[in-house]
């Protein structure tokens, strides 16, 4: 059972995970990046490959999230490692991007509080104790298992122990080429 609490920004699972902080340093999605108001930016962090996504959505707010003064930093490799591993287990794996790793292995590393509203991110959180907050949306209410399945043959395969780029699809079937594709167990 996941208890979760709302916030003037939305819900967030901080007073089950570590407690409201007075002053909190945020972890950010691009999501975040993209909407949250920019004095709340200030001191933020975010990841190298993020500034790439921020200049293809808007190079007008990737200027001004640079002059605001969001921290770029990445984690370290232990952080990776033990957030690859949990994301595994979890089955999130799959419907992670590189930086979607990155993003909660920095929040899990540094403690800070990962906002963003990608599910798959908000699931692997719950179950490494990295709090979370949404950016827009109501955010998960439970924490799911996925299961990497051919939607042809129904055949189950493990979870790849990398980021996948593709969100669509994981990759394809090696007994009838169908794609796989996540499925909730
Ligand atoms: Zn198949």
């Amino acid at each position: 059972m996941v208890v979760f609490v709302w916030t003037n920004r939305g819900k967030t699972n901080e007073r089950k995970a570590g407690g409201l902080h007075v002053k909190d340093s945020f972890v950010v999605d691009t999501s975040a990046l993209l909407s949250w108001p920019l004095t709340e930016l200030n001191g933020a962090i975010m990841v190298q490959s993020q500034v790439k996504e921020l200049e293809r959505h808007s190079p007008a707010r990737a200027e001004m999230v640079e002059a605001i003064g969001v921290i770029i930093s990445e984690p370290n490799r232990n952080s990776i490692s033990s957030t690859s591993m949990v994301a595994m287990e979890t089955g999130d794996m799959g419907g992670l991007s590189d930086t979607d790793l990155h993003l909660v292995a920095m929040a899990y590393e540094r403690k800070c509080v990962l906002v963003t509203d990608d599910y798959r991110m908000q699931n692997l959180s719950e179950r490494m104790g990295v709090r979370w907050r949404s950016v827009n949306s109501d955010g998960i209410s439970e924490v799911w298992i996925w299961k990497v399945r051919c939607v042809g043959c129904g055949r189950a395969f493990d979870s790849p122990e990398s980021p996948t780029k593709r969100k669509d699809s994981i990759g394809e079937c090696t007994y009838c080429g169908s794609d796989l594709k996540l499925r909730r167990e």
